[in-house]
This record gives structure tokens, C-alpha cells and sequence, in this order.
């Protein structure tokens, strides 16, 4: 274990031409304190968490020193944002500070949000608040501990330097890991800028970095598409089956890799409801829960665009990217068939996930709460409590039906709970738990923070100790928006 100056660092995107960054150091917060560590992400980069190490942690996330061996930069890339083309965006609060090589676990952007303005500001201050970095901290490790493709969160920083929004609040930091930061929006800034020849050298850099076994194939471009493809479907997959809303999946938002990927407005399903929308800013739905599968098709699409010159043959990329929908699909049923603890698929099984889902959303069952309680239902039992409170006769038509599906299952009853009970959290991450969190954390009380977190590593466990993380959001704490402005 190290501390940040010891790790090893190869800074593979800086040494890419000028034209992809501006370098750039961090502007320096006052008095800064360090909020909240994680540590299973800490341990990813061989990072120690001694107070030593964390005094050196706090003074360079709040940009008040540097590591001799970052080469910190602001990237830039352009993106369709609710649809619309937007060629001015790029890195504007947000530093790429290094690359760590690590012996086991490969190579992990540090990134630092937050950090002060850059080139690609526009009229923005380049900062982030406390309650967002708590936000993306939380959110990124609950969703990587629900097994869905994600950036990680290693720490968040707060100071005294004072930031506006609707009312005055503190600039903070996050120090953001991820295995990348190239985004579609950075193939179409080279793209719309009609730079072919840097596109070309981005996409070599892709493939060279994140795909080296397509490095020597004569249809690299095309097969770094499809991978691309695959892996974004199975990431929204993931979101639809946790019931996880995104908000902004703007082709800036998207990254390369298929990672979960700049947590704004996001938000998980409590009472399911196909239509949520969890950013206060989409008027039209636009990102509603419902939508994300076809959005994400929309942003290969998008990504597609900007790849044509490379391929140059419309066709094949759009024989490719015509198998979306069926990938999406595939993962989906499989991921929602698990949750139902059915050790095949079957012809009628989307049937059976649809008109549950509907019938969740006409009975106004708590999404998490209902998987969670079927992990212990078992034919001719008494119910489990939670459904015994919905005793609908929709819903018991549909337990009959389940039932009768069971019986051609492949796993006994207690086989199939513990199945379940591995897929089907009892703990997530509700808009409302995160903002009894921050505002705790606002007063400077952390451990809050602390608490939640170690519940959320461990998302499937009982954890009969935090009973009331895992209960029924109050009516105050349902279908709460979380604005843009962070
Ligand atoms: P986001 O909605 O966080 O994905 O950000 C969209 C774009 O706005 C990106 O280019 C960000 O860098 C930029 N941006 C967001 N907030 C700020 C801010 N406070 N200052 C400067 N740029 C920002
Ligand atoms: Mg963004």
C-alpha cells in the first residue's frame, strides 16, 4: 500500500496530441476537509488510507498541491444533449489528473470534479457542491456493488469556498476512478469538427488502450462498434432491472466502455412507475425511466455518425447497430428472469416480467420492496409481509401464475430464495436517504455518510442493524426531483 506520490502512473492520454486537451492544475479551495473515503475503492490502486496518506489525499483534491507525476488536463468533446448537437463542451469542471498502472488491477483514471475552471467552462464557475460529489460518491459504489458497470468514487472533499447556486453553498471535490474517460461525445467533436485524421488517431488510441485483441483486425473499427454496442446495452440492461434512472444521458454522458457514467439527477424507482423522471429539468421525458433503452440505441446511433468516416461503409455499421435492440432485449429478460429466480428462460417469461411490471405500476408497489419480498415466496405459504400488505386480486392472479411457471423450475424453493435473495437488493440508494445523508453531512456530520455506504457494499446481506435504510420512503421522500444545478 502507497500513498498518492508512490503510485505508478503512465499518462497515456496526455501524450495524444494537443488538439484532444488543455493541461491544466487544479485551483486551490479553502480549507479543505475530507469528507468520506471509499475503501474497497481505495484498495483498486493500492492507495493507503493512513491518516498520512489521507492528509496528502485531502491536500491534493482540493487542488492545494499536486503529484509531481500527474499530468493533469481538461479533455475536450462536443455531444447531443436532449437531442440537440451541442459543439461546445469539454472537460469544464473536471481535471483528468493521471492514469495509475496497477499490477492486479489494470489501469484507473483519477479524475477530479470540481476542480476550477478550464477552457471548456462557458459561463460556468467550475465547481461542484458538496451534495452532488455526495451524490456520484454514493451512487457510484451502490451501483458497482449491485454489479452494475460503473465509474467508482474514491473520496469527496469539502472547504470553505464559497459556491452559488440557488443559495450559497461549499465548493467541494470528487475524485472520480474510472477505466476511462473517452465518451461518445469525444468521437463526435473530431467528427463535427471534420478532423478525420484525429478522429482516426482517438479511435486507434481506443482500441490500442481498452480493446488490444481487435488492435490487428482488418475490421477493427467496426468490431470496436459492436463492442461498444453490446456493452451499452448491457449496461442499461442493468439500469431497467435495478430500476435505476439515469437523467441526463446526453452522448457526453455516455462512456465508451459501457460504464454507468457523471451521476447528476439520477434517481432509483421507489413505487414503480414506467413514466419517473428523475431530472427536474426534462419538461418532456425525454430520459423518463421508460425511455432509456430506446435513448441509449439513439446515442450508439449517434456514436455510429461519428465513426462513418472510419468505416466508410453505412451498411455494415448499420447491420450492426440494428442488433441493439435484440442484445438489449436478451439482457434484459435474462437479468429480470434471475430477479424472478428462473434458472431458464422460457418462451412466455417476458409475458410473465410485463404484467407484473404493470401491475406494479397500477398497484403502486415499491419496486425494491416487492423483489425483495418475493425471494420468500413459496406456493401454498402464507405470503411474506410485504405482499400480505398488497393482497390486490390482480397481484394474486399474477402469484398464481408465477406459481404455476415454478413449478417447471429447475431450483428448489430454498434454492431459488437465496438465488434471489443475491440479485434482488434490499438496500439502495433512495433520493431521499441520500438527501437525509447530505444534509447531515451539510451541518459536518459524516457519519451518516459512512453508514449508508457500508450498507450499500453490501446490498444483499440483512444488515438487521439498518432495518430503516432498507424500509418504504415517507410520502415526502417518493418522486423527489433532483435539479441539474450542481
Ligand atoms: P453535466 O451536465 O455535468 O454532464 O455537464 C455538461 C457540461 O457542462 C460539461 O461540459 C461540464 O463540464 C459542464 N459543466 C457543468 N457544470 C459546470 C460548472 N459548474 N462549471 C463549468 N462547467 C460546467
Ligand atoms: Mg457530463
Amino acid at each position: 500500500m502507497a500513498i498518492l506520490d508512490q503510485l505508478r502512473f503512465n499518462n497515456a492520454f496526455a501524450q495524444l496530441p494537443e488538439a484532444f486537451y488543455t493541461r491544466q492544475n487544479a485551483t486551490p479551495l479553502t480549507n479543505p476537509k475530507l469528507v468520506c473515503v471509499s475503501q474497497p475503492a481505495a484498495g483498486l490502486t493500492g492507495l493507503d488510507t493512513n491518516t498520512a496518506s489521507l492528509d496528502r489525499l485531502c491536500d491534493i483534491t482540493s487542488g492545494n498541491d499536486t503529484c509531481p507525476s500527474f499530468a493533469p488536463l481538461a479533455m475536450v468533446y462536443s455531444g447531443h444533449q436532449f437531442g440537440a448537437y451541442n459543439p461546445q463542451l469539454g472537460d469544464g469542471r473536471g481535471l483528468l489528473l493521471g492514469e495509475v498502472q496497477t499490477p492486479q488491477q489494470g489501469k484507473w483514471d483519477f479524475y477530479l470534479k470540481g476542480s476550477g475552471t478550464t477552457p471548456y467552462s462557458r459561463f460556468g464557475d467550475g465547481r461542484a457542491v458538496l451534495r452532488s460529489c455526495i451524490r456520484e460518491f454514493l451512487c457510484s459504489e451502490a451501483m458497482h456493488h449491485l454489479g452494475i458497470p460503473t465509474t467508482r468514487a474514491l473520496c469527496v472533499t469539502t472547504s470553505d469556498t464559497p459556491v452559488y447556486r440557488e443559495t450559497e453553498e461549499r465548493g467541494s471535490t470528487l475524485l472520480r476512478l474510472a477505466r476511462t474517460h473517452i465518451r461518445f461525445g469525444h468521437f463526435e467533436y473530431f467528427y463535427y469538427t471534420r478532423q478525420h485524421d484525429l478522429l482516426k488517431v482517438l479511435a486507434d488510441y481506443t482500441i490500442g488502450q481498452y480493446f488490444p485483441q481487435l488492435v490487428n483486425d482488418t475490421d477493427k473499427y467496426l468490431l470496436f462498434f459492436q463492442e461498444v454496442i453490446r456493452k451499452t446495452a448491457l449496461m442499461v440492461a442493468h439500469w431497467q432491472a435495478a430500476g435505476f434512472a439515469h437523467g441526463v444521458m446526453n452522448t457526453d454522458n455516455m462512456s465508451i466502455l459501457g460504464e454507468t457514467f457523471d451521476y447528476g439527477p439520477f434517481g432509483f424507482q421507489d413505487d414503480f412507475d414506467w413514466n419517473y423522471i428523475c431530472n427536474h429539468s426534462d419538461h418532456y421525458g425525454r430520459y423518463a425511466f421508460s425511455q432509456q433503452p430506446d435513448i441509449s440505441y439513439w446515442n450508439c446511433g449517434r456514436l455510429a455518425q461519428a465513426l462513418l468516416p472510419l468505416i466508410g461503409d453505412a451498411e455494415s455499421l448499420q447491420t450492426v447497430i440494428d442488433q441493439y435492440p435484440q442484445l438489449y432485449s436478451g439482457h434484459y429478460t435474462e437479468l429480470m428472469t434471475r430477479k424472478l429466480g428462473l434458472a431458464l428462460v422460457e418462451d412466455e417469461d417476458p409475458e410473465l416480467i410485463k404484467s407484473l411490471l404493470q401491475l406494479l405500476q397500477d398497484e403502486h408497489c415499491d419496486y425494491t420492496l416487492f423483489f425483495r419480498a418475493l425471494c420468500a415466496f413459496a406456493p401454498d405459504t402464507p405470503l411474506p409481509d410485504y405482499l400480505q400488505t398488497l393482497q390486490q386480486p390482480p397481484l394474486l392472479r399474477w402469484l398464481n401464475t408465477y406459481a404455476e411457471r415454478l413449478k417447471r423450475n429447475l431450483m428448489d424453493n430454498r434454492t431459488r430464495s437465496q438465488a434471489m435473495k443475491q440479485v434482488n437488493p434490499k438496500f439502495i440508494l433512495r433520493n431521499y436517504l441520500a438527501q437525509q445523508t447530505i444534509e447531515q453531512a451539510e451541518q459536518g456530520n459524516y457519519k451518516p455518510i459512512e453508514e449508508l455506504l457500508s450498507v450499500l457494499e453490501s446490498p444483499y446481506d440483512e444488515h438487521p442493524e439498518y432495518e430503516y435504510f432498507a424500509a418504504a420512503p415517507p410520502d415526502w421522500g417518493k418522486k423527489l426531483e433532483i435539479s441539474c444545478s450542481s
